[in-house]
């Protein structure tokens, strides 16, 4: 074990993930088991699959400053300012919107500064060029004059932590689930997670995008080139259950989340994340209702986040 990997397992995440069934009536009566993958237990500051998507990116890094993208409520910037605090590393977060720059911060870009993440905030067309190492160099101009001088050589992970090697941290999650279920259904922003999920699982895994637009499964085929050189798995979208777009809800979504977690919050000490997880969950048991699965089936909902904890 190297001395990163010793200093990760230091902060004793909980893998392998539990793996929890759950007695809900609409799967049962069908004949179908459900259980919950509780990725959202892993470590209470880099919950779900924000920690298997930065575990090997983070020893890459190996100490240098990492820098990396988001939007003004995003889990990714969160997850990273906190590694970095717990870790000790450095990290910048470039955050789209360059009017939030007057504003308060809220509570998630607040908790990324208190965690010591020096924050740019970039207006939307420069957001989009972030890609282009000309612009990012322009931005890093704008490093505050910290006394740091580390930042030449910063180790950039892309907007929401996906590239091959979050993906290829993220195919622990389907190993974990070899064997134990028939189908895993994932919640998919940037289709990462599910890219890796799906390369280490030998069951069938079933996306529920969370934005509108139809374009995540090339993105995840091209995640999956870049990690395996080529597909892996056997995986699929579902596109019904976006609710409008990324962190769009409808009252039946919240309607349908509030009554999960009536039914199962309780027992299973568990709350739903509005964004991603409820999607996830309310495709799953339409498709239940549906009849998609025959009787039988073992199906693993991965519970990838919490909700943001609220100040
Ligand atoms: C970030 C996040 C996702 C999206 O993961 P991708 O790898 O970008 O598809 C899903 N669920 C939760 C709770 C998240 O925070």
């Amino acid at each position: 074990m190297n001395a990163f990997d010793l200093a990760l397992s230091r902060l004793r995440p909980r893998l392998p993930s539990p793996l929890e069934p759950v007695d809900d009536e609409r799967f049962t009566r069908r004949g179908l088991r459900l259980l919950l993958k509780r990725d959202d237990l892993i470590h209470p500051d880099l919950p779900g699959n924000k920690w298997r998507k930065l575990a090997l990116n983070l020893r890459e890094a190996a100490g240098r400053p990492v820098l990396t993208f988001g939007g003004a409520y995003s889990n990714h910037l969160r997850a990273t300012a906190a590694a970095g605090r717990l870790l000790g590393f450095p990290t910048v977060g470039v955050v789209r919107g360059g009017e939030l720059a007057d504003r308060p911060l809220n509570p998630s870009l607040a908790r990324c500064a208190a965690d010591g993440m020096r924050l740019l905030f970039v207006d939307r067309a420069t957001y989009r060029a972030k890609n282009d190492p000309a612009v990012l160099a322009r931005i890093l101009e704008r490093l505050p004059e910290d006394g740091y001088d580390g930042y030449d050589d910063v180790y950039a992970v892309p907007e929401g932590g996906s590239n091959a090697l979050a993906v290829r941290g993220c195919a622990g999650l389907g190993g974990e689930l070899r064997g134990a279920a028939d189908v895993a259904a994932v919640a998919c922003g940037t289709g990462g997670t599910l890219a890796g999920l799906a390369a280490g699982f030998d069951g069938r895994t079933l996306g529920v995008p969370v934005l509108k637009g139809g374009f995540l499964g090339g993105e995840i085929t091209a995640l999956q080139e870049a990690a395996y050189g080529g597909p892996r798995g056997e995986w699929s979208l579902d596109e019904r259950f976006h609710g409008g777009g990324y962190a769009r809800t409808t009252p039946e979504l919240d309607a349908f989340a509030r009554d999960f977690e009536r039914r199962h919050g309780a027992r299973h000490g568990l709350a739903i994340e509005r964004l991603y997880v409820a999607k996830m969950l309310h495709g799953l048991v339409t498709l239940a209702e549906e009849g998609a699965f025959p009787s039988g089936t073992r199906i693993a909902a991965v519970i990838t986040g919490a909700p943001e904890p609220r100040p």
